[in-house]
């Protein structure tokens, strides 16, 4: 299985979440933001493949890092292979971050009714930020978020009980 990205895996990133944590870039996003820092992303048919062992055989390697973050580019439109790499990176003892342009409360209903791929990925996220970056409701004092509309979900006490549950 292979997986589309729009840049090399950064391995020593200390913004996208608590800790060190090595950030994968999917490639190909449907939301277009305006004001997106990451432009180049959004074409699925930019950026280069990869094989998901590869990906895997790189986090092998990786030492004193808390977790891995999924950024893009639309992680959700790539669920397959980010799931199998979320599944080797938490048997590794890595916690999973991911951010989406797609609102928690859409993706949980897409989950159950349509999506089921997404439906599988949840199960291996600890972290959501979701929804898009709006332009209007940004604010530089924010931390792992650009706009004041993203929530940072705590995903395990979520899908619990039904509804977004802010991580804390
Ligand atoms: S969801 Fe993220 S990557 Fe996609 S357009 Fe919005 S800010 Fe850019």
């Amino acid at each position: 299985m292979k997986i589309r990205l729009a840049a090399p895996i950064t391995k020593d990133s200390i913004v996208d979440g608590p800790g060190i944590r090595a950030v994968i870039w999917t490639q190909g996003c449907p939301h277009k933001c305006v004001g997106c820092h990451n432009p180049h992303t959004h074409s699925v048919d930019g950026g280069f493949e990869l094989e998901v062992e590869e990906v895997v055989e790189q986090l092998s390697k990786l030492k004193l890092h808390k977790g891995i973050t999924f950024s893009g580019g639309e992680p959700m439109d790539q669920a397959a292979p980010c799931t199998e790499i979320a599944k080797r990176a938490k048997q590794k003892g890595l916690d999973i971050w991911l951010y989406t342009g797609y609102v928690f409360e859409n993706i949980l209903c897409d989950a159950s009714a349509i999506r089921p791929e997404w439906r599988e990925l949840l199960q291996y996220v600890d972290v959501m930020i979701d929804g898009p970056f709006i332009e209007k409701m940004k604010n530089l004092l924010l931390k792992f978020r650009g706009s004041e509309n993203q929530r940072i979900i705590d995903i395990p006490k979520s899908l619990a009980q039904g509804k977004a549950i802010l991580f804390e």
